[in-house]
């Protein structure tokens, strides 16, 4: 059974959560606050679920403690939609984010989906059903084994930084990725690279996806001045 801790000083959504979570069969320890988060051994639990607005120290603050010793995945829970909490958020090491008000059922689906990625085991392995299993995303499907991204069924004539980005962008659908993300994922020397580099792959990209959907989609989406992301619809 996953053991999930909770840091959210809020009863009432504390509560909701406590609840949603124990019904799918998580073990759940809440805390109020980050001073209560940091006395527990992070050994114990598979993933940490933090409010960004704790009494004492931010979520982000806690999560960057939390990783000194841990490198369990972290879901933050966020009142501000701003695009800077969601970066901060990421790039501090956060696995996913959810802003308030969520529905429960939401933050459970989140969980599953982020304990399938890390994989549960202690050692945070991934299980064998994890790699061999692909993402779909739309007209889109990842075979991770076959290094294969189809489109509508067809098999993508995706040049090597092409497959590599748009793994990227899939593993996370949502996640907003900086080019200097990008450059890391897709480039075996990112310092070789530019970001103009990034925006010429995505624009092939694009092109190709556009080419194989029937109703011109382009799933990549620009982010002004932050990156790209793949809608997460
Ligand atoms: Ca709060």
């Amino acid at each position: 059974m996953p053991c999930i801790l909770l840091v959210e000083d809020e009863a009432a959504i504390a509560d909701t959560l406590v609840y949603a979570l124990e019904t799918e069969h998580f073990e759940v320890t809440h805390v109020t606050t980050a001073s209560d988060a940091l006395k527990l051994s992070t050994d114990d639990y598979q993933l940490a679920i933090l409010d960004v607005g704790l009494p004492d120290i931010s979520g982000f603050d806690l999560c960057a403690q939390i990783r000194k010793s841990s490198a369990m995945p972290v879901l933050f829970l966020t009142a501000r939609d701003s695009e800077i909490d969601r970066i901060l958020g990421l790039e501090l090491g956060g696995d996913d984010y959810v802003t308030k008000p969520f529905s429960p059922r939401e933050v459970v689906a989140r969980i599953r989906a982020i304990l399938r990625r890390a994989g549960t085991s202690k050692g945070g392995k991934k299980t064998q059903h994890e790699t061999i299993q692909g993402q779909k995303h739309g007209a889109l499907e990842h075979d991770p084994a076959a290094m294969t991204i189809s489109c509508m069924g067809k098999r993508m004539n995706l040049t090597a930084h092409e497959y590599k980005l748009l793994a990227a962008l899939m593993s996370q659908p949502g996640r907003i990725f900086t080019r200097d993300q990008l450059l890391m994922k897709a480039w075996e020397d990112p310092g070789s690279a530019m970001d103009r580099t990034i925006d010429a792959h995505i624009k092939s990209l694009r092109a190709k996806i556009r080419e194989c959907t029937p109703d011109d989609s382009d799933p990549i989406e620009t982010r002004r001045g932050l990156g790209y992301t793949l809608s997460s619809e």
